[in-house]
């Protein structure tokens, strides 16, 4: 037997997503005049992609705290958080996490994918179980992989499913068992119940992680997100990338979870600590944020107003009430035709197809913001109109 081409495997495997017309790659963008522009190859398209939900990246007061924490502590953190890459900026923005979130302690992470990637595992062995909604985002997928755990999904926001499965696992042996769950799922726009999983997890004596990445900065009580205060969650994980306008992401539990993190967590413990501009801009947003109610009450009014003129028009959305809107169109072919006539008109909006979503079920995904004028909103209704009577 010989060895194959050492990559051969690569060719294969590129050659097969082009034939079947799914294989990806990048482009690159500048960010337009104004901004829900985005500077395409050759012209500029109103961004209906961005997770920049209060338009806060662009925002005058994080870019000078960034500004001046990159002054005073310089572009890098020189080390690890338990090496000296601690400084008093990332100390006094966990304690204002804390407080703004209603937990004892907070801990910053990387990213959002870090952390959940490796959290899990950290919560988890391989005696124990762990339980997730069907459509949990990529990174929780991985982190219960790489925990050893036995793994089970339960149906999409199915409550009954959870409560069966957590049912027939109180009767067998494991040492714990871990449920995960988004508040705003990130593919179909819709929420979890979250205080009915938090008191199934109480009932049952599991650990309850509640990814709340696209809820914190736009819902909840002074946009602090939907699992804040919510009692029987031990993990509630935020991130900057998305409403924050910056980068990173934190995680607010008790102060002894916290303790169990910065001594097992590999994903907190083996990096480089957040550098000092994004711990200035992150600052400067939580200082923001519980404020913007007019920006929310703006996106707000955007999402209804988008949503019902999609739906007269015609096309479902799926159960979805928040900034994400998936506009289903089901073929694959035709998902991806109308990405194209939307940027031909100066829309960017992406086609989300199979494998990310069930057969049938491709979408354009639209993502809004409170930087979002009724004219955009408009723009991408009279578009959409017009490519539906095609
Ligand atoms: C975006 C996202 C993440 C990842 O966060 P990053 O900080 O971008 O790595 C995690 N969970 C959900 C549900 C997300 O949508």
């Amino acid at each position: 037997m010989s060895f194959e081409q050492k990559l051969s495997f690569i060719d294969r495997a590129l050659e097969k997503r082009k034939k079947e017309n799914r294989f990806r790659s990048l482009t690159s963008y500048r960010p337009g005049e104004e901004q829900v522009e985005i500077w395409g190859k050759d012209r500029d398209l109103i961004n209906f992609c961005s997770n920049d939900y209060l338009g806060l990246s662009k925002q005058p007061e994080l870019i000078e705290k960034a500004k001046e924490f990159t002054e005073t502590y310089g572009s890098g953190s020189t080390a690890s958080r338990l090496i000296a890459g601690t400084y008093d900026i990332h100390r006094k923005l966990e304690e204002k996490l804390a407080a703004a979130f209603g937990t004892e302690a907070a801990l910053l992470f990387n990213s959002g994918f870090q952390a959940n990637s490796t959290i899990i595992g950290t919560l988890t062995d391989r005696h124990s179980l762990i339980l997730a909604d069907k459509l949990c985002h990529n990174s929780l997928l991985q982190g219960a992989l790489l925990s050893r755990a036995t793994f089970h999904r339960f149906d999409h926001n199915n409550i009954d499913h959870l409560n069966e499965l957590l049912h027939s696992a109180s009767e067998q042996s494991y040492n714990r068992i871990l449920i995960i769950t988004e508040t705003v799922f990130s593919m179909d726009g819709d929420r979890a119940d979250i205080e009915e999983i938090a008191r199934l997890a109480i009932d049952y004596n599991a650990l309850l992680f509640a990814d709340d990445a696209h809820a914190v900065g736009v819902w909840g009580e002074r946009g602090l997100g939907l699992a804040r205060s919510v009692s029987g969650i031990d993990i509630l994980l935020g991130t900057f990338g998305k409403a924050f306008g910056a980068f990173g992401s934190f995680v607010a539990c008790s102060a002894k979870m916290r303790d169990y993190l910065i001594n097992f967590c590999p994903g907190f413990i083996y990096t480089t600590s957040l550098p000092p501009p994004v711990i200035g801009a992150v600052d400067a947003a939580i200082d923001l944020i519980p404020e913007m109610e007019k920006e929310r009450n703006m996106l707000h009014r955007n999402i209804k107003y988008m949503r019902r003129n999609i739906n007269k028009l015609g096309y479902e959305t799926k159960p979805s009430d928040t900034q994400i809107i998936p506009v289903i169109i089901g073929d694959e072919q035709k998902t991806l035709d109308l990405a194209e006539y939307l940027a031909d008109h100066g829309i960017l909006a992406t086609a989300i197809r199979p494998p990310t979503v069930p057969d049938q079920s491709s979408r354009i995904r639209i993502t809004l913001s409170a930087v979002h004028r009724r004219k955009h909103i408009e723009h991408f209704l009279k578009v959409l109109g017009d490519w539906n009577r095609g």
